[in-house]
């Protein structure tokens, strides 16, 4: 990047006077708006030591102000965006694993963020939302932190973001990303999804993860198109935003495209309303049949990627028509190389099961302070994303799994993506997951949770029995539990590891 314009342009590329950030009851902010709050941003930041190579924890609940403190925050220093939802133990280690040297929060925070940043010595910054002013415009308070920091903007290898991994598979792992990876990933998905200034994504995603802030907020920016910015995913309001905002496409995690489409019936006007050109399904396994429900309610095409937070999110995705979209596949390859690799580092052909990896732009450099984890990550020269998976005749990609979920039945390995696909068939079964529970001969054995469709009945023994018809002996779940809900973890994803623990099996 040349000049500090530059970042700002690449960052927010739409026309000056074009919409950038809107939410429920207020103004609209531009493009060009929004280009002035990072100046003004960088200018507070510097004034009180805080420049490039700073890491800002941004600690705020979903909203506008989010999106715009993480855009504005990420063009002067680093950002780490915080649950707001963590207590003091877990702030504790997030914010002395990220090094941050302030935290952002809101102006009436009286959370544990501020007493654990003020014990750790870490500066305080207060976000001040200005509600009169367009969406997501705000000044910052508080004391200098250091000395005035030289007023130079980010550079392309400088850290933009700095994320810890969802933690689904083990303690979740520190991922710097710098301004060249998101600005790649941003550009990715504008160009799979052909993003365009008269786009308006409705974001009901989390933005302290890495699938709201790149999928929604920048490739929407970067596109010169906008964002409708919610408090955050919630079933009964998304129709009335869907009317109120009239968005042209949303992207969420298959957990709540599920609770979205209970909901469809009751709202046929808002559904009338909407003119959503596709909707996006990420960071997840999208039930065939779920995204069968989606296309018939909305009447547009589900566009099905496979994202993580190592490559800045976006790997592989279908495409929109004409392009093709294949059901229980995640996409052809959109942004990195996608490959299949063998234990021994050979690559596959397509058919064949092994390692997913990637390269290219978009992936991280690595982890920060574990060169164990980087070790077996950037093995013979690729990123391993520790997921299985298969690539088809068309460059497609299947996930059949990750390694670390594969169910070891008493050395018979079994994916349980395999074994929710068919009871998801089962007429009666609204939302399914399949785990590994703890048995004394054969170390793991088959069990599964399920949901039930409102309104319908199914006993454990009918849906054994059901799997029975479909699935070989070995695979069929010993147990199955018929719960209210799933235990999620925290951006919504079902966890498989620790699941027998949570439900006392
Ligand atoms: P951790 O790495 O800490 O165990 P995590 O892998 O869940 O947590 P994320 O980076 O949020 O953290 O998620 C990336 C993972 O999500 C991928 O590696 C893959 O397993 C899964 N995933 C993402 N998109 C899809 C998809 N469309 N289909 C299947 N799995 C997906
Ligand atoms: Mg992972």
């Amino acid at each position: 990047i040349a000049n500090p314009t530059e970042l700002s342009r690449r960052l927010v590329a739409g026309a000056d006077d074009a919409p950038a950030i809107s939410a429920p009851d207020r103004a609209t902010l531009t493009h060009g708006g929004l280009r002035s709050l990072i100046a003004t941003t960088a200018a507070a930041l510097h004034a009180r030591g805080i420049g490039r190579g700073d890491r800002v924890a941004i600690v705020l609940p979903n909203g506008p102000e989010m999106a715009t403190a993480f855009v504005a925050v990420a063009a002067a220093a680093s950002t780490a965006p915080l649950n707001p939802a963590y207590r003091a133990d877990e702030l504790d280690f997030y914010l002395t694993d990220i090094g941050a040297k302030a935290i952002l929060v809101a102006q009436d925070e009286t959370g544990p963020a501020v007493t654990v940043a003020e014990r750790l010595g870490i500066g305080v910054l207060r976000l001040v939302a200005l509600p009169e002013a367009p969406a997501g415009s705000f000044t910052i308070e508080g004391a200098a932190i250091g000395p005035p920091a030289a007023p130079d903007m980010a550079r392309d290898g400088d850290i933009a973001l700095l994320l810890h991994t969802s933690g689904t598979t083990s303690r979740p792992k520190l991922v710097p990303l710098s301004h060249a990876n998101i600005a790649a990933s941003a550009a990715h998905i504008g160009a799979t999804l052909g993003l365009m200034a008269d786009d308006r994504c409705l974001n009901i995603m989390p933005l302290f993860h890495i699938h709201g802030l790149i999928a929604a907020v920048l490739s929407s920016l970067a596109a010169g198109g906008s964002i409708y910015c919610t408090p955050g995913f919630n079933a009964l309001r998304f129709f009335q935003w869907l009317s109120e905002a009239r968005p042209s496409w949303y992207t969420a995690v298959p957990t709540m495209h599920q609770a979205i489409l209970p909901r469809a019936a009751r709202n046929a006007e808002a559904l009338a309303a909407a003119r959503l050109r596709f909707i996006r399904s990420s960071s997840a396994s999208l039930p065939a049949q779920v995204m069968a429900e989606l296309e018939a309610t909305f009447g547009c095409p589900v566009i099905e990627s496979y994202g993580m937070t190592e490559a800045a999110h976006q790997m592989a995705s279908n495409r929109l028509p004409p392009g093709q979209r294949k059901p229980g596949s995640v996409g052809a390859s959109a942004g990195p190389e996608v490959a299949v690799m063998a234990p021994d580092g050979r690559l596959l052909k397509a058919g064949e099961t092994g390692e997913i990896v990637i390269r290219g732009p978009n992936v991280t450099a690595g982890y920060e302070k574990n060169p164990d984890a980087n070790a077996t990550a950037f093995a013979h020269g690729w990123f391993h994303t520790g997921d299985q998976g298969v690539l088809d005749e068309d460059g497609y990609l299947r996930v059949t799994g990750r390694l670390k979920e594969i169910i070891n039945r008493g050395g018979e390995k079994i994916s349980p993506l395999e074994v929710d696909d068919v009871l998801m068939d089962h007429p009666a079964v609204a939302q399914v997951v399949t785990f590994a529970m703890p048995h004394d001969k054969l170390g793991e054995e088959v069990a599964a949770a399920v949901v039930l469709r409102e309104g319908m009945a199914a006993t454990e023994g009918d849906i054994r029995v059901y799997a029975a018809t479909r699935l070989a002996d070995f695979k069929v779940p010993r147990k199955v539990l018929i719960l209210d809900e799933i235990p999620k973890g925290a951006t919504g994803k079902l966890q498989r590891i620790g699941l027998a623990a949570k439900l006392g099996l």
